[in-house]
């Protein structure tokens, strides 16, 4: 978030959590109170198998040579150099064929000057072989065959431990497991792996108003967006979602019996709503009188109150959302996901592009602005235009856009032809 052009100075007055909450804190402020507080998550052995995109803690050293053993380039005739050096289409040298040695075949075989043995890609090549001919530059023989072109000694042999030796380094810690590192992992040997666990966070909605979606509603009723929304956002961000659970407003101690009971099994817990400045506010009633969660007024639109706090005996991370579905998400990338890398191990994030604006739009003052955009590509540049209305219970807009642009603080009108910080909304792909 390059955006930030006020600088971090009357910031750095108080840390996150601090002081009084009706004064705005910055962004990176806040989030810099939460990724402070965080831990990442103690390593355990898992299955190579079942540790795609987590983070190794140990490095992955291989337990064999790649290749094992000497073996076939190509589908061929494994057979001794000097025995074809004279050939040509016009003069091909014949050669018996002794049998095949197909890819798997554990048979350890010997070859003699003047016969071969077809042999096909990845099997061993028979000791005294040293070269494979392709078959295409054969007959294509079974039982004896023309071979119609010379082959220099080592031709389409891959020879054992050219790649990998047995006690090479394959993966260094801190390699967040993708599938070509998998292959790396698996070929060496490494049928488990130490990682961090993915974060499991359970999610609880509040409201008296909302309904699970499916059910029918009551005049004045809702159908509950955050809960699926935010499911679906944690488990676009690479974590595993534990539960999610909803929660009535009227009265603010189940929501804290709610909230201890997940922390036992959660590695982090996401509220939903309740933490305004309102009435019927459970998340604010339940915690706001204690000393572990604190309640913020954060400089963003949308996105302005939050909560956060350490809960439980583990001292599980609670994050305080808003409820607006709009905020809810915005709030839940900008300072939950970061956090879940960190507990992750992972040390990335998201990648940001700069995009050109193609219509304008107006800011708050004093506020880092995310605004909803679509996103789309002109020729060599990327373009943004607003999507829809900005507010924050807008999820028409929200549904249209596949970005969002950061619009620093001190600027209040955005314009056409203003250069713009863009992220990816979760999971979306650049567009075509
Ligand atoms: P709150 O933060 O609880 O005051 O809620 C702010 C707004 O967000 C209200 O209009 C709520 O109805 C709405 N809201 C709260 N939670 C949800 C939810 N889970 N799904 C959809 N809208 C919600
Ligand atoms: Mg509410």
């Amino acid at each position: 978030m390059g955006a930030h052009r006020r600088g971090a100075g009357p910031h750095q007055r108080r840390p996150p959590g601090r002081g009084d909450p009706l004064t705005p804190i910055s962004v990176e402020a806040y989030l810099g109170g939460i990724l402070a507080a965080v831990r990442p998550l103690e390593p355990s052995e898992r299955a190579l198998a079942d540790s795609l995109g987590l983070v190794l803690t140990e490095a992955v050293i291989s337990s064999v040579d790649l290749p094992g053993f000497d073996n076939s380039a190509m589908d061929g005739y494994a057979v001794v150099a000097s025995d074809v050096a004279g050939a040509s289409a016009d003069a091909p040298v014949r050669l018996p064929v002794l049998g095949d040695v197909a890819a798997g075949d554990t048979t350890a075989y010997d070859l003699g000057a003047g016969s071969c043995r077809r042999i096909m890609t990845g099997a061993p090549v028979p000791a005294g072989a040293d070269a494979v001919v392709p078959v295409e530059l054969t007959d294509g023989g079974v039982d004896a065959v023309q071979v119609r072109e010379p082959v220099a000694a080592g031709n389409a042999i891959r020879r054992a431990g050219e790649d990998v030796r047995a006690g090479d380094l394959v993966l260094p810690a801190g390699t967040r497991l993708l599938p070509h590192h998998v292959a790396a992992a698996s070929a060496a040997g490494a049928a488990t792996v130490r990682v961090r666990p993915a974060p499991r966070v359970a999610v609880i909605t509040t409201g008296d108003e909302l309904v699970p979606v499916g059910e029918p509603l009551q005049y004045g009723q809702i159908h509950d967006s955050n809960g699926p929304m935010l499911r679906a956002a944690v488990l676009a961000s690479g974590a595993v979602c534990a539960a999610v659970v909803h929660v009535g407003d009227r009265d603010a101690e189940p929501l804290a019996d709610v909230v201890l009971r997940l922390a036992e099994q959660a590695d982090a817990v996401v509220t939903s709503g309740g933490i305004s400045a309102g009435a019927y506010e459970p998340v604010k009633d339940a915690f706001s009188s204690g000393a572990d969660v604190r309640f913020e007024t954060v400089a963003m639109q949308p996105g302005k109150p939050q909560a956060f706090g350490l809960v439980g005996e583990r001292g599980v991370p609670l994050f305080g959302l808003p409820g607006n579905p709009v905020s809810s998400l915005v709030s839940f990338e900008t300072f939950v996901a970061p956090a879940l890398r960190v507990m992750a191990g992972r040390a990335g994030g998201p990648a940001g592009l700069r995009a050109t604006v193609t219509r304008g739009w107006r800011s708050p003052a004093n506020k880092l602005q995310v605004a909803r955009v679509v996103l789309t590509r002109s020729g060599d540049d990327w373009c943004v235009e607003p999507s829809g209305a900005q507010g924050s219970h807008i999820l028409g807009g929200l549904a249209c856009a596949n970005a969002v642009a950061l619009v620093p603080p001190d600027v209040t009108q955005v314009r056409e032809g203003d250069r713009m910080d863009v992220r990816l909304l979760p999971g979306e792909e650049l567009p075509a």
